[in-house]
């Protein structure tokens, strides 16, 4: 989330120049949100209108864009798309600035710029309204003040400098006047959010003001962090929580899979088993362990693309498996493929409900599951951990689990390549003892799927 601060306090309190170097040291965009105010009065005002005329600014706004542009990390303002950043500077600019502003259609106008801003960066924004109207969750707020006489006497020196022939009493009356407009105007006043923090400069540097605001910043940036950390750890708690709850749904054996599709796999396998066995030099052992009907879980080590098809081949009722989304994005002719021969599809990353509702349905449907724990193909051929999600949908559809191990040389299948397919002694969770989704039953389950692959691979 970004952090936001909001910077207020009247004309003259040095807002600028300190949000400027406050958001250097913070790595902070600064956003001076008068600039935008300027820039609506410098409209009217060089266009020969009164900034007092409601109905004439109101009319004009249409034909005015402004855009904050960041040129060397300062801001500039673009009138429709002229950079009016120094014209904006002077008294006359100021105070037809202040007449601008009080109008309600005005403050409207900027008003998403200024929030779109502030919901992408973190920034530093001043005003007279940032903390009560514009951004009125911001983490940080401070109310900058400092006597009538003392702005007046910065603002005047400031004047001079720049050649401006005005005199000090001529800036303090301004000043008193803008105080009285921005403070008694009906829409958005200068007035003290009640969470700001307030701050008097009067008797303090620009340094320390700036030091003091990013002090509050840094404070928020790691509330920030450390927030977003709990929440993290929350949902991760909730998720795992969610896993050891998750409801026992035993599937209903003996269904049987609708006839067309059992008498097109009963056509299918022994052409597909003799192309197979032909290919690569086949060999079965366990075949045994391999239950005549259907709604079982295959855990197997997985080599190849060609292992759903090994695995079935001893099957009498057809299977489905898992296959990661992106397989069924390659050629059409692949997908019908694997579709025909059982697979579906995940998205990864989806949280595992999805996954094991789908799985649990297709038990549910009469068929075999096929499910590699790995997750991934090993090349090698050593089995690598599994993980958990092969003893939770077990568990759930508390059904049997036969382990399988596919063993072949080298990294490649290819032909004649000499492969062994076995198939050990089914797992019954209910044996173990397990009889619900807790974390320690399921671990259990696991470890025994996987310590049952893994010999059946050696
Ligand atoms: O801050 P600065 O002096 O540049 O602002 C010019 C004028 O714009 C102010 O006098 C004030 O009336 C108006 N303003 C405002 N609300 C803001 C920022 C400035 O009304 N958020």
């Amino acid at each position: 989330m970004a952090i936001n601060v909001a910077l207020d306090g009247p004309s003259g309190a040095g807002k600028s120049t300190i949000a400027k170097l406050a958001s250097k040291k913070l790595g902070f965009v600064y956003v001076d949100t008068g600039a935008m105010y300027r820039t609506v009065a410098y409209y009217i005002a060089s266009n020969g209108f009164d900034p007092k005329d409601t109905q004439r600014v109101v009319s004009e706004l249409d034909n005015i864009t402004i855009e904050l542009k960041y040129i060397d990390g300062e801001q500039a303002v673009l009138l429709n798309g002229e950079n009016v950043s120094d014209r904006i500077r002077t008294p006359e600019i100021s105070m037809a600035a202040s007449s601008v502003s009080a109008i309600p259609q005005v403050r409207e106008f900027l008003l998403e710029t200024q929030r779109s801003i502030a919901r992408e960066n973190n920034i530093i924004m001043d005003g007279r309204d940032i903390g009560t109207v514009v951004l009125p969750n911001a983490q940080v707020k401070i109310f900058l003040t400092a006597s009538a006489e003392i702005r007046a006497q910065r603002r005047f020196k400031e004047l001079s400098e720049k050649g401006d022939p005005s005199t000090y009493e001529q800036v303090l009356a301004d000043i008193n006047e803008r105080d009285y407009n921005d403070t008694h105007r009906e829409t958005a006043p200068l007035k003290k959010a009640p969470d700001a923090v307030e701050i008097d400069s009067s008797f303090m540097t620009i340094e320390q003001v700036a030091e003091r605001i990013a002090e509050l910043a840094e404070k928020a940036v790691s509330e920030n962090a450390s927030a977003s950390e709990a929440a993290k750890k929350k949902s991760a708690a909730a998720e795992k929580k969610q896993r050891t709850l998750m409801p026992i749904n035993p599937i209903k054996k003996g269904k049987r899979i609708n006839p067309m599709r059992q008498g097109f796999y009963n056509l299918a396998r022994p052409f597909v088993r003799f192309i197979f066995t032909h290919w690569f030099e086949l060999t079965y052992e366990g075949v045994e362990n391999v239950p005549r009907d259907g709604g079982n879980i295959f855990a197997s080590n997985h080599r190849s693309y060609g292992d759903p098809v090994f695995i079935a081949l001893m099957t009498r009722v057809p299977i489905s498996y898992m296959a990661k989304e992106e397989l069924f994005k390659q050629n059409i002719f692949f997908t019908l493929l694997i579709k025909a021969w059982g697979a579906f599809p995940v998205v990864r990353g989806t949280g595992d409900t999805a996954v094991i509702d789908t799985s649990v349905e297709k038990l549910n449907s009469g068929r075999n599951l096929v499910i590699f724990p790995e997750g991934t193909r090993s090349k090698d051929g050593r089995v690598g951990k599994g993980k958990t999600g092969v003893a939770l949908i077990a568990a759930v559809a508390q059904t049997t689990v036969v382990p399988v191990g596919i063993s072949f040389e080298g990294e490649k299948l290819c032909r004649r390549k000499r492969v062994v397919v076995r198939y050990g002694k089914p797992i019954i969770p209910a044996e173990l003892g397990v009889t619900d989704t807790s974390t320690k039953n399921l671990k259990l389950l696991k470890k025994s799927i996987m310590d049952s692959i893994t010999s059946l691979v050696n």
